[in-house]
């Protein structure tokens, strides 16, 4: 059975000449279905009280990118700016914005907003807000969240700047790489948080599974290094992926596909 035409379910809406409560941003965006990457002007909302004005120093590529990118969920509306794993330098903050000041280092990961008033996010899952949340990109502009025009999608972070509201940013720690602490921004977290749940940051021995090593397995046997466990447990989907888990100190491991435990040192 075949699904939808990508082609026949984008969606397109047209970016005016900015308004006066925007500013114009350069920003690389793929204009329509099919088409390439190429530099265009966006508008953004500009600083209001609880916005946080940063300069994009590094924008982390995630495989989501490319799927909505090319459509392949049939939800993108073009011109589409991806991009969620944001990380930049403070320039302009808002009156009530206290927690950032101009120069720190900040990112901001999938989400730029959520309702802020239901069960879910009062009790610090906005990820689960049961009004919907706001993701970086493709998303849709509510809750008086996001600035500028509302009838526009939210726009990513392979652009020059961002203006987001301070409940949705963080604030990275001094003497982390800035280009490596991008990654974590979405890569990371999708793997730090399963760890922790199941109870990796507890001090319990255990041993860790991974199954498949690509961007996100590899970040998971990374954090499973750095949380010191003897054991780390890999499971493949193809050998290739064998060169990393070497690198990244991960043993013994297991194919998938041909389940014999590999030591490796
Ligand atoms: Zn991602
Ligand atoms: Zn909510």
């Amino acid at each position: 059975m075949q699904g939808p035409n990508p082609a026949e379910t984008a969606k397109y809406k047209e970016i005016k000449a900015p308004r006066e409560d925007e500013y114009r941003d350069v920003a690389w965006a793929i204009p329509k279905y099919g088409e390439k990457f190429e530099p265009i002007w966006i508008n953004r909302g500009n600083v209001r009280d609880d916005d946080v004005k940063f300069e994009m120093l590094y924008n982390g590529i995630c495989h989501t990118d490319c799927h909505i990118g090319l459509n392949h969920l049939h939800g993108t509306t073009y011109p589409c700016v991806p991009g969620h794993e944001l990380l930049g330098k403070v320039v302009e903050v808002g009156k009530n914005v206290t927690k950032f000041a101009i120069g720190d280092h900040v990112g901001v990961g999938c989400m730029v907003g959520s309702c802020l008033e239901c069960a879910h996010c009062l009790a610090g899952d906005e990820q689960y807000c049961m009004k919907g949340t706001i993701m970086s990109y493709n998303g849709d502009r509510k809750y008086n969240l996001v600035g500028g025009d509302q009838d526009l999608q939210t726009f990513g972070g392979y652009s020059a700047s961002h203006v987001v509201h301070q409940h949705f940013v963080v604030k990275i720690p001094e003497g982390l790489a800035l280009d490596k602490a991008a990654p974590i921004l979405c890569a990371g977290i999708t793997m730090y948080d399963p760890l922790r749940n199941w109870g990796a940051t507890s001090g319990k021995k255990m041993t860790i599974g991974i199954i498949g090593v690509g961007g996100l397995g590899t970040m998971g046997i990374k954090l499973s290094k750095a949380l010191s466990w003897s054991r780390r447990r890999c499971h493949l989907h193809q050998c290739q992926q064998r060169g990393t888990c070497q690198r990244e100190g991960c043993h013994p491991f297991l194919r998938v596909n041909q389940p014999r435990v590999h030591r490796c040192q």
